[in-house]
């Protein structure tokens, strides 16, 4: 079976980097707010482009703590894609936030821009921009329009660490870029971790209260804040990995240009392929209308496939005041979506068979 993720593989080339970087933490008798963080915070800010970069726990956090940080009164709108993974919308929830659905476009399955102009109301505060899969969204009109009309922009990242959109990186683009290092993301930790950046000084310096119960001296509480630290032995994780970045994700965009140029089969769109060299592919998402048959022929053959995601946030029980929007393209994605195994440790044969296999797809049927 050609696993979707084999973790152990992924971190198997850092094992003895990681080992002794954790060594050394556990050690040093100092676990929160240290010198490991220090480091990936300067080291990820200069990566991404940026001038600012504040480790938290996770990336739902992140989000969440740009949003607080920015203070928006009570019953603000966010406009935000209806197609993305639930954490980008919970804590607009879960603050007090509405949130606005946005059709995606149909081909890019991202942020429409054309689509935002006519959802903008008094109330709206906010832009949420989900660089989904792994493609950065079109900020240029986002931004622009965004200052039309006084908004903020904030960008989920989460799977777009490395991607680059007219020269410039994912994270230095937005008034306020979220990323995740969960471990599966495309800059992975052994854990939960993640970051916010950004070119505003004022901003990072809140986040740095608000992620550490509104204080910065110790027990001298500025802010109403919550507990959101990125460990030390994560910190360590992601100094080790964070120079092979590039490494990976050029892996990654050779492959998928392979899978771009070379699968061939009658009824199955391929992603857009005009930013091959640019994309982080932190998944390769193809669509088929009789998704579960694609799934099974894979499966049976030997290649394990995934969804992302099976049900949009307006349909799920959770967002239950929501289950009544109909958005056909979100809906019809959800529908449709097929993840085929891209990741940075497939070797050339597995990419081969898994060519091949799709490409009979056609005569099984
Ligand atoms: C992974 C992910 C998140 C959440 O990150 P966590 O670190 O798991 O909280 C948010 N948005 C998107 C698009 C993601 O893929």
């Amino acid at each position: 079976m050609i696993p979707f993720l084999d973790l152990n593989e992924v971190n198997a080339p850092y094992l003895d980097a990681i080992e002794e970087a954790s060594l050394r933490v556990i050690r040093s008798g100092w676990y929160i707010l240290g010198n490991e963080l220090k480091a990936f915070e300067r080291s990820f800010a200069s990566y991404c482009g940026v001038a600012h970069c504040v480790g938290v726990a996770n990336g739902l956090d992140a989000i969440s703590l740009i949003l607080m940080a920015y203070e928006f009164p009570g019953e603000s709108e966010i406009i935000i894609p209806a197609n993305t993974y639930i954490a980008s919308v919970l804590p607009v929830a879960y603050l007090g936030f509405k949130p606005i659905f946005v059709e995606p476009d149909p081909v890019t399955m991202l942020l429409d821009p054309d689509k935002i102009a006519e959802k903008v109301t008094s109330k709206t505060r906010a832009i949420i921009a989900v660089d989904l899969y792994g493609r950065i969204c079109e900020m240029e009109p986002i931004m622009a329009l965004a200052r039309m009309h006084g908004l903020k922009v904030i960008t989920d990242a989460a799977q777009a660490h490395g991607a680059i959109y007219q020269n410039k990186k994912a994270g230095s683009m937005a008034d306020a870029t979220a990323f995740s290092f969960y471990p599966t993301k495309n800059l992975g930790a052994l854990g939960d971790a993640g970051a916010v950046t950004t070119e505003d000084e004022a901003l990072a310096e809140k986040i740095r209260y608000l992620r550490n119960y509104g204080s910065q001296v110790r027990y001298k509480n500025d802010y109403q804040g919550v507990n959101s630290r990125l460990d030390e032995i994560q910190a360590a994780v992601l100094n080790v990995k964070l120079p092979f970045l590039d490494a990976e994700n050029a892996r990654r965009r050779e492959i998928a240009a392979r899978y771009l140029s070379e699968i061939n089969v009658t009824d199955l769109i391929l992603p857009p392929a005009d930013r091959i060299q640019d994309d982080a592919w932190h998944l390769f998402v193809v669509r088929h209308a009789d998704r579960s048959k694609f799934i099974a022929y894979l499966d049976a053959n030997g290649i394990q496939t995934n969804v992302h995601y099976p049900l949009p946030i307006h349909k799920q029980q959770a967002f239950s005041e929501y289950n009544d929007l109909i958005l056909p393209i979100t809906e019809r994605i959800h529908n449709e979506v097929i993840s085929l195994p891209l990741n940075a440790v497939l070797t050339n044969e597995e990419v081969t068979y898994i060519i091949q296999t799709v490409n009979q797809f056609d005569y099984q049927q």
